[in-house]
């Protein structure tokens, strides 16, 4: 195939590993700079991941830009894994804060064949666990391992892979960017730049980045026991826990302000709390291990895919929030139809003009600026 120009990606978590994968299909050379020797080491390095589309009771923005996204990405999945979905139960708990939206979830919104409306004797039977709540079942959902999937997503020897090593300078020169490490390297020299380095990214763009925020999440591993093996589904309320391979996953805390990516013990004790409030035996099963990270998020939940303002051939892939095995991967396709300059449908134009950078007001951006 001949190859189109030189294009570097910073970041090799879930966004830049989708990214590197669609645009090395589409023919271009890609370089992905990552500051660990391994990919998916940060917030992408959970055992688990749920994949699942975000469901409101009314038609909005995010309820439809999701099912479109959780088609294509759990499709990828199945392809790149081999993934098989387990389904996933959203039960209608009253402590959960997402039972409100879903409990006049209708048809309107989601057509019938992505969900059902469980009584919670039917709950206990697909989950294969008791359950005293009604839910809503998502055949086609489930989860998986995010760090097997941007393995297999950079699979290709066509990628160029620079681990190990941290972008600490970026320069734009007439006609390209250039990457240096922190003892003034140049690591690559592209015509294209995407910044898909979640937070960081803010580090080099602050003036345009300054709505990113992030939120600590913690997830643990837990040891299963003769009840909890008998689970076939993964269960969510405001929390996910999933079948037993070898162990549990269950997550994830919110935490807004602390600003370190360390572990709490007091988190996996709120998170087994949560557990209990469905599952009764929660507190019999052991924490075998935890995990700390940051998600990105921007001020109104969605992505921000697109163009830099200011800067020519400069793109950013941010702020995936707590979706990003569903926005990622059909993210990076259409961000490759944009990229090829290929005529987009009237809808994957909306969809972009959704999760451009550029969608925030300025006087939001000023003012944003002023409390970093
Ligand atoms: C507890 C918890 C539970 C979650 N559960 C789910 C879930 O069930 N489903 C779901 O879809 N999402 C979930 N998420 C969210 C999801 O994990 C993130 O949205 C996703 O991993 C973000 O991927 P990313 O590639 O954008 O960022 P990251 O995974 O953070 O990747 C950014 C990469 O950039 C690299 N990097 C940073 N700066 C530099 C630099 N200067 N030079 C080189 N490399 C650099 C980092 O090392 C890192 O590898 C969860 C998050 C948390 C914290």
């Amino acid at each position: 195939m001949k190859r189109r120009s030189e294009l570097a990606i910073i970041g090799g978590g879930i966004s830049g590993c989708s990214l590197a994968h669609e645009l090395d299909e589409a023919g271009w050379r890609v370089h992905l700079v990552e500051q660990h020797n391994e990919l998916a080491m940060e917030a992408s390095g959970n055992p688990l991941g749920v994949i699942m589309p975000v469901m409101t009771a009314e038609k909005t923005k995010i309820s439809e830009l999701s099912l479109r996204a959780f088609t294509y990405s759990s499709q990828k999945a199945r392809q790149l894994l081999g993934w098989r979905p387990q389904g996933v139960l959203q039960l209608l708990h009253p402590q959960a804060k997402v039972s409100k939206f879903l409990k006049g979830i209708s048809r309107d919104v989601i057509p019938s064949h992505f969900f059902q409306k469980l009584s919670s004797s039917e709950s206990s039977k697909i989950s294969n666990v008791h359950l005293d709540f009604e839910s809503i079942f998502y055949p086609e959902a489930g989860a998986f391992s995010p760090r097997d999937f941007c393995k297999a997503l950079v699979s290709s020897p066509s990628i160029i892979k620079h681990l190990g090593i941290k972008a600490i300078h970026i320069e734009r020169s007439t006609h390209s960017w250039m990457i240096f490490d922190g003892a003034r390297n140049l690591i690559v020299e592209s015509e294209y730049l995407i910044v898909a380095n979640a937070y960081e990214a803010k580090y080099f763009f602050t003036d345009e980045l300054c709505m990113v925020d992030r939120v600590r999440g913690q997830s643990c591993q837990l040891r299963p026991n003769e009840a909890s093996k008998a689970l076939r589904t993964v269960i969510c309320s405001d929390i996910y826990f999933s079948p037993a391979q070898d162990l549990h996953s269950l997550g994830g805390s919110y935490d807004r302000l602390t600003q370190e990516p360390i572990l709490k013990e007091s988190d996996n004790d709120k998170l087994v709390e949560k557990l209990s409030e469905f599952f009764v035996r929660a507190k019999e099963l052991k924490v075998e291990s935890s995990r700390a990270a940051f998600r990105c998020t921007s001020p109104d939940h969605l992505p921000l895919v697109g163009p830099s303002r200011r800067h020519q051939n400069l793109y950013y892939f941010l702020s995936m929030g707590s979706r990003a095995l569903c926005y990622a991967p059909y993210f990076a396709s259409k961000f490759k139809d944009q990229l090829c300059l290929k005529r987009l449908q009237e809808d994957d134009r909306l969809t972009m003009d959704w999760v451009n950078p550029n969608r925030f007001p300025s006087n939001l951006i000023q003012q944003e600026a002023t409390q970093v």
